[in-house]
């Protein structure tokens, strides 16, 4: 079903900061179900794949040594209006600006070292997820 799922990452500056179970938790109180879950590393060229929408950015390179830099927990989470719900429950991507509670207010250091992703759209979610896992493992 269109628009009830979304993919997410807990980035690696909040799995060295021993974040993964707050941030998990707070994911399933949120309402979402982990449908997919799965931690693993990436090298800095898989990185720079999975970001390529941002290679003409001056912040790419770094994003991509950065994403490389430790353990990832990838996610797919399930959701009525998934996207636009993650995306509120995050934050803004600079924790400086996001709302109070939020994950990224709560465990971002930087614009940067925010903490987690969350898709933009349907269509990346799906994109995103499949970046990750097979079809067996989505279910
Ligand atoms: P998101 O959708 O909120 O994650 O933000 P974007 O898609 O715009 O950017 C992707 C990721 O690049 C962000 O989550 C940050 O990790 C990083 N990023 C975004 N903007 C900047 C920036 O201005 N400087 C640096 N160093 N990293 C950034
Ligand atoms: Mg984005």
């Amino acid at each position: 079903m269109a628009g009830n799922r979304t993919f997410t990452m807990i980035k690696p500056d909040a799995v060295a900061a021993n974040n993964i179970g707050a941030i998990t938790k707070m994911i399933e109180e949120a309402g979402f179900r982990i449908v997919a879950m799965k931690m693993t590393k990436l090298s800095a060229e898989r990185a720079g794949q999975f970001y390529a929408v941002h290679k003409e950015r001056p912040f790419y390179n770094d994003l991509c040594q950065y994403m490389s830099s430790g353990h990832i927990v990838a996610m797919i989470l399930e959701k009525d209006n998934a996207i636009a719900d993650f995306r509120k429950l995050i934050g803004a991507t600079n924790p400086a600006d996001a709302e109070e509670g939020t994950i990224r207010k709560l465990y971002a250091t930087s614009i940067e070292a925010n903490a987690v992703h969350g898709s933009d759209s349907d269509e990346n979610a799906q994109i995103e997820g499949s970046f990750f896992f097979s079809d067996i493992e989505k279910f």
